[in-house]
């Protein structure tokens, strides 16, 4: 079944997205499964909810090679961020054909729920820092291609990390 996500400009994503109460309903289990999913169909290494039509505060995402390692974030925070940033090329699923070059913490610390609702807190690295927060700004309405200020500078030839969309991809060939 081929899942159709939301795409820009639909102004559903620009929604500011509402916490998931926990336990979770039958249909919030659902949804995250539905999320990987999709995330995985379109070749993505980040998807949130608001991506498949839901205004919730929760994202998915899985940045190893193999693809293998699903990773489900409920009510996430950013507890923490690194001093260090580095701005680098973003594409988003729901932005095909598009990038923002945008500037991220290159380390920071997340603070959520798990699918049992515990609290976790963990650090997170490059790659999946950058996803992190490219997923954060989702739940908030905002986009990659929002830092992107009407002047692309596709003359410059920089190094670039395709979150959510075609890194994979990119990385095989
Ligand atoms: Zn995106």
């Amino acid at each position: 079944m081929y899942i159709e996500l939301v795409k820009y400009p639909d102004v559903f994503l620009r929604k500011v997205s509402k916490d998931v109460p926990f336990p979770l309903d039958d249909k919030t289990e659902r949804l995250t499964k539905f999320m990987l999913r999709a995330m995985y169909q379109h070749h993505g290494i980040g998807l949130a909810a608001v991506q498949v039509g839901y205004d919730l505060r929760m994202f998915v995402m899985d940045c190893s090679r193999g693809g293998d390692k699903p990773k489900v974030f409920i009510n996430p925070e950013i507890a923490q961020k690194s001093d260090e940033t580095l701005c680098d090329n973003e594409g988003c699923l729901s932005a095909p054909g598009k990038t923002g070059e945008v500037r991220r913490h290159l380390r920071i610390i997340l603070k959520y729920q798990n699918q049992d609702g515990k609290e976790e807190k963990k650090t997170f690295y490059d790659l999946e820092a950058r996803c992190i927060q490219h997923e954060m700004d989702h739940l908030d309405g905002k986009l990659c291609i929002d830092y992107e200020k009407g002047n692309y500078s596709r003359e410059k030839h920089k190094s670039q990390t395709m979150v959510e969309s075609d890194f994979r991809i990119k990385s095989d060939s």
